[in-house]
């Protein structure tokens, strides 16, 4: 771990609080409590590494030795059932306790003490060498802590805590180089104007939708980008893309770059556009998502959506889903949708799982040439010939710019999730209940059976011994057992 490397540790708003009443509801009477997070580490890019967590475990008092003010011994078994699961797969463990009183706590030296030995222990245990972060926790867990310990244990390093949404930070000065471009937009507040100059976006598709998306999401201050596209600028796109021209569709622009230049006129200077001339299945897509805090997806074909969705879900991203869709009554009138939705963030439901996106309309879109040819004759995909109209893309995008100017300044909540669908010519928004979507086994957004409070007796019949998880390749003799579980 080098100096310069800045690490953080990123928990979703709404499983932070999930975690958060699950340790309150465990302690029995004063006592300090424990929880764990299992952790994947993403390198992010050189400087900085960011860690996610997979799955959450509190235990409940019963699995417990002791369970005391001045320290705590989980059940062996217990303690060897939670390292033998999350452990052998690669994550790392996140372990907070709590310390009684309010306000950021210290760590105390028999934390110091415990947290080197076990960070030692279970890197010399487990063959992915997992790393140790602790937290520590006033007794509301309001306010609190985090350290990251080296594989030896013997040196540690603090580390960002972020439960919201964004990363971005409401207070950082950034450089504007022309504030009173923002002048009208004060009300909203000077921290949330900071946070989206700092919000790095990706945006897929930089289509009819994606476009408007871009010049208004833009012009409320974003100014940092990454473009998703394969594609170049059509004359059949001329009806809907803001500023495009004949002059570029006969240059053969590429979209990103159309978008680019886009983004490029509202802000000479100051503003950091990355193109990638290919879909978002490309490893260089993919290698964009971990830096951005956003992921928007502005794309007419379901495969898309639905590798954006699982990327989201990988690097734990909020997702922004923008669509539309015209078709005619057999009485020879429109009917025409724009649809909003955002996944919540780490799970509970999906773009899969809701329904929003047709998996086999994806299957076959990701299909080989000779296959679409097939399906398209049979009717299946309806592909560049979809109809679409300015004014309902900007209708969409319009309201997908608002949900994430509302996700940044807080003035809407999208723990749970939002799926608004919006019908012309009725001019009615349907909001979608999305206790409906929730989904607890769902193959691409399930976070797997120990995201809850776990009782010792679930553990009874697990058959494996003590010995048998120490292993023989314990080097130091003097390690007791039971000294791991305490803190
Ligand atoms: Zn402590
Ligand atoms: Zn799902």
């Amino acid at each position: 771990m080098k100096k310069s490397t800045a690490i953080s540790l990123h928990i979703p708003p709404k499983m932070w609080s999930e975690f958060r009443e699950s340790m309150l509801k465990s302690r029995m009477f004063n006592e300090e409590v424990i929880g764990f997070l299992f952790c994947q580490r993403h390198q992010v890019s050189k400087s900085k590494i960011r860690y996610i967590p997979k799955t959450w475990v509190v235990p409940a008092s019963d699995c417990y030795e002791h369970q005391s003010t001045s320290g705590l011994v989980l059940k062996q078994h217990f303690h060897s059932y939670l390292l033998e699961n999350h452990l052998q797969v690669g994550l790392d463990v996140v372990h907070i306790h709590t310390h009684t009183g309010q306000g950021i706590p210290d760590f105390s030296h028999t934390d110091d003490r415990y947290e080197s030995e076990y960070a030692r222990f279970i890197s010399s245990n487990f063959p992915k060498k997992p790393y140790l972060i602790s937290g520590v926790f006033d007794e509301n867990l309001q306010s609190g802590q985090f350290r990251i310990w080296d594989r030896k244990g013997q040196k540690f390093e603090y580390l960002n805590f972020c439960n919201s949404l964004f990363e971005v930070s409401k207070f950082e000065d950034v450089i504007n180089h022309d504030d009173s471009i923002f002048a009208r937009q004060k009300i909203f507040g000077k921290g949330n104007q900071k946070a989206l100059n700092q919000l790095k976006v990706l945006l897929i598709g930089c289509g009819g939708i994606g476009s408007i998306f871009a010049e208004l999401l833009g012009r409320l201050g974003v100014k940092n980008w990454v473009l998703v596209d394969p594609d170049r600028l059509e004359t059949t796109n001329l009806n809907r893309m803001p500023s495009a021209t004949q002059e570029m569709v006969e240059q053969q622009w590429h979209k990103v770059h159309y978008v680019k230049h886009l983004i490029k006129k509202i802000y000479s200077e100051g503003s950091s556009v990355k193109t990638i001339v290919t879909t978002v299945e490309s490893e260089l897509a993919k290698q964009e998502i971990a830096t951005c805090d956003l992921i928007v997806v502005a794309t007419d074909n379901h495969f898309s959506r639905k590798t954006a969705q699982e990327l989201a879900l990988q690097y734990m991203r909020p997702l922004v889903c923008l669509g539309t869709h015209i078709d005619m009554k057999s009485d020879n009138t429109p009917r025409m949708y724009c649809r909003v939705t955002v996944p919540p963030l780490g799970g509970a439901w999906c773009l899969m799982c809701g329904n929003i996106i047709n998996l086999q309309r994806a299957a076959l879109e990701s299909a080989p040439l000779a296959i679409n040819q097939i399906a398209a004759n049979a009717g299946y995909l309806e592909g560049v010939n979809d109809p679409a109209v300015f004014w309902l893309n900007s209708i969409c995008a319009s309201t997908g710019v608002g949900v994430i100017h509302g996700m940044v300044s807080g003035f809407l909540n999208v723990d749970s999730g939002i799926d608004w669908i919006y019908e012309f010519p009725d001019g009615n928004w349907r909001k979608t209940n999305t206790e409906y979507l929730q989904n607890d086994d769902c193959y691409f957004c399930g976070m797997g059976s120990l995201e809850e409070v776990v009782e010792d007796s679930d553990f009874e019949d697990s058959d494996f011994e003590d010995s048998d998880f120490l292993g023989s390749d314990v080097e130091d003799s003097d390690f007791d057992n039971s000294d791991f579980f305490v803190w």
